[in-house]
């Protein structure tokens, strides 16, 4: 059984990883209009057609890194909002293939974990 206390206190840490998580990505990337939770790269190529070669193929560049960064920054934060939900539903720690609860120091170290070292 999780414990309550652990619970608030895993609470506690996914709700500041949220926040930082997204302050992080709203540096990197709008939230989407359309489809809330979605997030778009804020990057845009402003040399592009300027025939400074050298200058564009390091705005590529940059974005390719800023879009694999956001794209996980997105995917770790789908996982903090999962564990919360996880946390109101009650079944929190479960790891989601084989229902096994996962070791309380896993959890510590990384809230937001879906998986037992076995499934993950
Ligand atoms: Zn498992």
């Amino acid at each position: 059984m999780v414990s309550k206390q652990f619970l608030a206190e895993q609470e506690k840490k996914l709700d500041e990883a949220k926040k930082k998580l997204e302050a992080q990505l709203s540096g990197l990337a709008q939230e989407s209009e359309e489809a809330k939770g979605e997030w778009e790269p804020k990057i845009t190529f402003f040399n592009a057609g300027t025939g400074n070669l050298e200058e564009e193929a390091d705005e590529v560049e940059e974005f390719s890194t800023n879009l694999a960064l956001s794209q996980n920054l997105e995917e770790d934060l789908e996982n903090v909002n999962l564990a919360l939900a996880k946390i109101k539903k009650g079944n929190y720690g479960l790891c989601e293939k084989c229902g096994k609860l996962l070791p309380e120091e896993r959890l510590r170290v990384y809230p937001q974990a879906r998986y037992c070292t076995k499934c993950g």
